[in-house]
């Protein structure tokens, strides 16, 4: 399919999704300037994830595929979210490999 990358990321291959746990965002916006095709700030002054086809998507639990092309920088704003409230999980089998329940 797609050439595999100098580094590769955990996951890489395999369906991604990804959703926010409003409750823990602290509207901080470092995932929106890390990945602003996945993520935006609402009014609301919290984060969301959006549909491929760029709707805000406001349910709770929400998620979204992750697109290869943006996994590094998906992956980058989970690392860096000052709220540990970004998880991203295997489509496959909901199990979570980037986020803070990570194995
Ligand atoms: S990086 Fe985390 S805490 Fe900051 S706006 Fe995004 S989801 Fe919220």
């Amino acid at each position: 399919m797609t050439a595999r990358q100098d580094a590769p990321t955990k996951g890489e291959g395999q369906d991604l999704e990804v959703w926010i746990d409003q409750d823990l965002c602290t509207g901080d916006g470092i995932c929106v300037q890390y990945a602003p095709e996945v993520f935006e700030l609402d009014i609301d002054g919290l984060a969301y994830v959006k549909s491929d086809e760029d709707e805000l998507l406001q349910d709770k639990g929400a998620t979204t595929p992750v697109p290869l092309p943006l996994l590094q920088d998906v992956v980058d704003s989970a690392k860096e979210c000052p709220g540990d409230c970004i998880h991203v999980r295997r489509v496959s089998d909901r199990v979570e490999v980037y986020g803070p329940e990570a194995a």
